[in-house]
């Protein structure tokens, strides 16, 4: 027998980017764990990925390239050769790319999060095509944007530090489903005597861990923040001397917090008043001990109309009690900014296709549902005629599904779909190309949550006759006539071009070496901005914002009111008066896994949470089939009744199939597709809705 453990990264849109070793008996891939010696992983991977050898050998596992033979959306395919595959959609794009190539849209996101089966070949083949530009929106450029904003980077604190924070907000996230490498520190934290709170409208497994929890109104996160700095001023719970020297805007930012009192934050959050005084005065006095106070900011609350502004505010608080100044305080949202990545070498713009007489149009993927059904325009361009999406399941996660899939039922639309399994979106292909899994390819990996580059190398050969998307966009660019040198880079070359090497943050980092140690921790200062360096424009953190201002935005931290809410939006809470959120399912990971059996049993079936009073209302019963819905859909769900949400809110954690439930609905028939306010993202936590019981079948 031949066995031998190969390092690999896990590619999953997933802060902890964990270090994995894979183990491969004769060709066989039979164990796969994290690696002890990889110091975020510690040796742990999360349940869903512990079972990645039963998705990679799922028998249902795409194998071969298909067409479609019966109507869209029937999931009618027949096997075809990689021959006739690549024909029919060269044939299909050259046409269409003759006419006006920004009629085809490429859609992905973070299916895979390496640099080289992400935006690499892909990129350089939509660049050479002159395709429509998508805007990768739909999940975290609210936040990303504020809090460039405040301190110029999604960059923050070292989230293996926060094991040493004497407190730690855990804001807008549930760790232990979604970030459980940062979970286990903040447990280390704990034990060494930190206090943890959560901040969530929804008890959730990380919130019912934590020693307290604030569960306020949806969509009002900014205004907590403004709470928070007001008692700060107020109480002189300040660091003078770091706001002085590394800040910009303190007498415009202490006009601006002296209206929210904490009785008007707690009106406005639905929370007590002393809530409001009491974390304000933790979080100030903890950092006056000159003990460090970190806060762990997620995705969560930037899913809101005024989602960019809530994290932007947030980031404000560190500077405010000087924070920076411990490698365990500050705060937290993404660590994406701190790779020196080269977007340009892989993805090569310079091949933009020029020859054309049209601008670039750029597509905002979250508003996919209205834009397949909008007709040619000056002001929009071309009709979308070809969608090739990979690394991404739109059909099931973009918003107000309802009309993603009518769009994607058009029969004038030709629709490609690079896959593993036959997902949602799959259903409505004209061609599915069967892509490879991480064990089958060469990747890199920058992350979110941490600050290692991690390399993947492939353990086993391709399944079927599965590629990596990198090599398929490598055949398309051939059979489409591309010949430029860029399309025959290898997945090692591309490799080798995903970082700046010799980087101040990358001083000794080289792929070769990497590839076989398997990680590489960017040289990062323990306490990045403990003499300011932010790097925005003033190279101060921004209470004021010039770019703000310049980009059309309030300059200073401010609250913007839900698009959906009791308060925002009265008669529409007469008709939909629940608000409804659905994050993350701790088994799922967007919509992959939902097909791995063994996880769903343990969700068993979509579920909507609801507070018990207002179950009572509605004389739901824990187990009774209900049926949640708005003007824009409605889903079906088996009712749990509990304390977790607070009142007045659902919970649908996410994301179903929706080919996997009773109604062949998920939560999406809900949402909206109007945008946060920066960032041009969804607000998929803005959303009102009406629950009923519906009788057994
Ligand atoms: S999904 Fe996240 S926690 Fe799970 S193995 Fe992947 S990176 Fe680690």
């Amino acid at each position: 027998m031949n066995t031998r453990v190969v390092r690999a990264a896990c590619p999953h849109d997933c802060p902890d980017t964990c270090a994995m070793l894979v183990t491969v008996t004769d060709g066989v891939a039979t164990e796969i764990r994290g690696d002890p010696d990889h110091p975020n992983t510690a040796g742990v991977l999360c349940t869903k990925v512990s079972r990645y050898l039963q998705r990679t050998y799922h028998p249902d596992r795409i194998l071969h390239p298909m067409k479609r033979i019966g109507p869209k959306g029937s999931g009618q395919f027949a096997q075809i050769s990689w021959d006739e595959a690549l024909d029919i959609i060269a044939t299909r794009l050259r046409a269409i790319a003759e006419r006006d190539p920004r009629a085809i849209l490429p859609y992905s996101y973070a299916g895979t999060m390496g640099a080289v089966q992400g935006e690499s070949m892909a990129m350089r083949f939509f660049n050479r095509i002159g395709a429509s530009r998508l805007d990768r929106t739909i999940c975290s450029s609210a936040g990303g944007t504020g809090i460039k904003y405040s301190i110029g980077a999604k960059m923050g604190t070292d989230t293996e530090q926060f094991a040493h924070a004497k407190l730690i907000l855990i804001w807008g996230g549930n760790p232990i489903a979604s970030n459980l490498h940062f979970w286990m520190r903040a447990q280390e934290a704990r034990r060494n005597g930190a206090i943890l709170v959560a901040i969530d409208p929804y008890r959730s497994l990380t919130a019912e861990k934590c020693q307290h929890h604030i569960a306020l109104l949806p969509g009002t996160d900014a205004a907590l923040a403004l709470g928070i700095m007001h008692v700060l001023v107020r109480d002189a719970l300040l660091d003078q001397d770091y706001i002085a020297n590394y800040t910009l805007g303190f007498e415009q930012l202490r006009e601006r917090v002296a209206d929210w009192t904490p009785a008007r934050t707690a009106a406005t959050c639905g929370i007590a008043t002393e809530q409001v005084e009491w974390l304000a005065r933790l979080y100030g006095e903890t950092a006056l001990r000159g003990e460090p106070v970190a806060i762990r900011v997620n995705y969560g609350l930037q899913r809101v109309r005024g989602g960019g502004m809530a994290v932007r505010n947030v980031a404000c608080l560190p500077a405010l009690v000087g924070a920076w100044r411990h490698a365990a305080g500050g705060v937290l949202l993404s660590s994406g900014d701190s790779f020196p990545k080269r977007p340009d070498r892989l993805e090569r713009p310079d091949l933009y296709r020029r020859d054309v007489a049209y601008p670039p149009r750029t597509i905002n993927m979250s508003t996919i549902g209205d834009d397949l059904l909008k007709p040619a325009s000056a002001e929009f361009g071309p009709a979308i005629e070809a969608v090739i999406v990979y690394n991404a399941n739109p059909v099931a996660v973009a918003p107000e599904s309802a009309k993603v899939a009518r769009g994607f039922a058009r029969d004038d639309l030709f629709t490609v779909v690079l896959e593993h399994f036959r997902t949602d979106t799959v259903d409505y292909a004209d061609i599915v190309l069967p892509a490879t899994t991480q064990l089958e390819h060469v990747d890199v990996h920058a992350t979110y949550g941490h600050q290692y580059i991690v390399a993947n190398n492939p353990a086993i050969a391709p399944l079927g006759e599965s590629r990596p998307n990198s090599e398929i966009f490598r055949m398309l660019a051939r059979r489409m006539g591309f010949d430029e040198p860029a399309f025959a880079d290898s997945d090692e070359a591309l490799a080798e071009q995903a970082f700046e090497a010799g980087h101040a943050y990358t001083r000794n980092y080289h792929w070769q070496h990497v590839k076989e140690q398997g990680w590489y921790k960017l040289d990062i200062p323990a306490a990045p901005f403990a003499q300011g360096g932010f790097p925005t424009l003033s190279g101060k953190c921004e209470f004021y914002s010039e770019r703000m201002r310049q980009d059309g935005l309030d300059p200073l931290p401010a609250y913007i009111p839900p698009y959906e809410s009791a308060a925002s939006a009265p008669e529409l809470a007469r008709m939909y008066p629940l608000a409804m959120i659905s994050p993350p399912q701790r088994n799922f990971l967007n919509t992959t896994f939902v097909n791995v059996q063994s996880l769903r049993d343990t969700e068993g079936e979509p579920h909507l949470e609801l507070h018990l009073d207002d179950a009572a209302e509605r004389g739901i019963k824990d187990g009774d089939r209900v049926r949640a819905w708005n003007a824009r859909g409605e889903m079906i769900a088996r009712a749990r009744v509990t304390d977790r949400p607070r009142k007045g809110l659902v919970v649908a954690l996410s994301i179903w199939w929706k080919k996997l439930a009773s109604d062949g609905k998920n939560a999406n028939e809900l949402t909206h597709q109007r945008l946060t306010d920066m960032g041009r993202a969804p607000a998929f936590y803005d959303v009102l809705v009406q629950v009923e019981k519906l009788p057994d079948i």
